[in-house]
């Protein structure tokens, strides 16, 4: 039998707790067996949206046969990674997806690419709505703002070049290049202009472990605090992978790794390629709770904030008026790199940012001025970037 010859770092014990994961449910630390089956068609690493997508889809193709046998090993309690502490859009950002491809690819690979987003975001709403699944799931309208000018600038002749070039992607973005138009419609403080489009708010883990218990539901089995150690450098002579964890060894013919940023743990030949980004998140509601919390604008309902090149805030509005935003850039930038760069300890904040949510509110939105507020969640996550 093949050998596995390195043992991975696996994601830390204890992560920071996200406002998503609140609500817990059965599947927090889920074993569909006391004992690790032993022999699998396939096993799946990873309980986030991408392992749970690929346990749906296993689960969906199968028909009236039976569906290969598969296992969802999770190393620590389900969706615990990214999918359970992310900003909670869904958002295709049309031009930022342009100007980061345009330029490498060319205009059509990168119209290309934004209408595929486009068109993601559609089938996670149909998903959504075929198979009833109580995710929050919300159709807002979305804006970038432009807090910097040259930024603004650049935003005005992206649109002109998308408008020239007559891609359709174009007709999806309002621009509002009037800094009052702007600051008015997004209630954002000194906007410099804004664009707006068409996006929506879920709430990720409930999406992603809903399609788990669909998964489950048709055999598919789930093993959480189970973290696969390594993975035999080749199959062994029967086709099988050799997959070690603590619960002892697995074997499969097809393994998928929906690993995310703690993909070269595993697979060391990614390192380099897939780097762990340790991002920040917080939930933030307003104190006086016996009066509904200002809206932020009376369309805008989730947004991305540019400060400067590389320094955003997201943000999205919940059902109930409260606040999930991320990012933070603008302090964890200037901090140090090896607070967020290569690094997939979610069990720890970001020093820089600890502060940074306290008063955003209050700084950012016209209509929360005078209202007081307070960060009751602050988290990170590990992004694959
Ligand atoms: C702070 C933050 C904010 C974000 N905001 C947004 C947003 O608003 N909108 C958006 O679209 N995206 C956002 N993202 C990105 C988005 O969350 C991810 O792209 C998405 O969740 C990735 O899903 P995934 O299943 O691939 O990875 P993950 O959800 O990270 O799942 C990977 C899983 O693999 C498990 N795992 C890893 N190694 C092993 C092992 N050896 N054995 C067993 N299990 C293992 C992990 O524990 C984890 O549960 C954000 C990410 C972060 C961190």
């Amino acid at each position: 039998m093949a050998s596995c010859t390195t043992v991975g770092v696996t994601p830390v014990a204890g992560p920071t707790f996200s406002y998503w994961r609140k609500d817990g449910g059965h599947l927090e630390n889920f074993r569909s067996t006391s004992d690790l089956p032993r022999v699998q068609d396939i096993v799946i690493i990873g309980s986030g949206l991408t392992g749970a997508a690929c346990a749906y889809y296993i689960s969906q193709t199968a028909g009236s046969s039976s569906i290969p046998t598969t296992t969802v090993l999770e190393a620590r309690e389900v969706c615990s990674g990214a999918t359970g502490r992310n900003g909670g859009h869904l958002r295709p950002e049309a031009l930022a997806s342009f100007s980061k491809f345009s330029e490498t690819l060319g205009l059509d690979s990168a119209n290309e690419i934004a209408l595929f987003e486009v068109a993601n975001a559609e089938a996670v709403k149909e998903l959504v709505q075929t198979e009833g699944i109580d995710c929050d799931y919300t159709q807002v309208e979305s804006a970038n703002v432009y807090l910097d000018g040259s930024l603004a600038s650049a935003a005005k002749s992206q649109i002109g070049e998308l408008a020239r070039s007559g891609y359709d992607i174009v007709g999806k973005i309002q621009f509002h290049e009037n800094p009052h138009e702007a600051e008015d419609v997004t209630g954002v403080l000194g906007a410099k202009a804004a664009a707006t489009f068409p996006a929506a708010s879920i709430w990720p883990y409930k999406l992603a472990v809903h399609l788990l218990k669909i998964a489950m539901s048709k055999g598919v089995q789930l093993q959480t605090h189970t973290p696969a150690q390594c993975i035999s450098s080749t199959p062994n002579d029967n086709g099988y992978w050799v997959i070690s964890t603590p619960r002892g060894d697995m074997m499969a013919k097809t393994v998928i790794f929906a690993t995310n940023g703690y993909t070269p743990n595993l697979l060391p030949e990614y390192a380099g390629t897939i780097i762990p980004v340790r991002g920040i998140c917080s939930h933030i509601q307003a104190v006086n709770t016996s009066n509904p919390a200002p809206v932020i604008s009376e369309t805008i309902k989730t947004m991305g904030i540019k400060h400067s090149p590389g320094c955003q805030d997201y943000l999205i509005t919940r059902p109930d008026g409260s606040i999930v935003v991320g990012g933070a850039w603008k302090a964890v930038r200037p901090g140090p790199r090896d607070d967020w760069y290569n690094v997939i300890d979610d069990s720890q904040l970001i020093p820089a940012a600890v502060n940074y949510y306290d008063g955003f509110m209050q700084r950012t939105f016209a209509t929360w001025e005078n209202e007081p507020s307070e960060v009751d969640y602050l988290w990170t996550g590990i992004m694959g970037v």
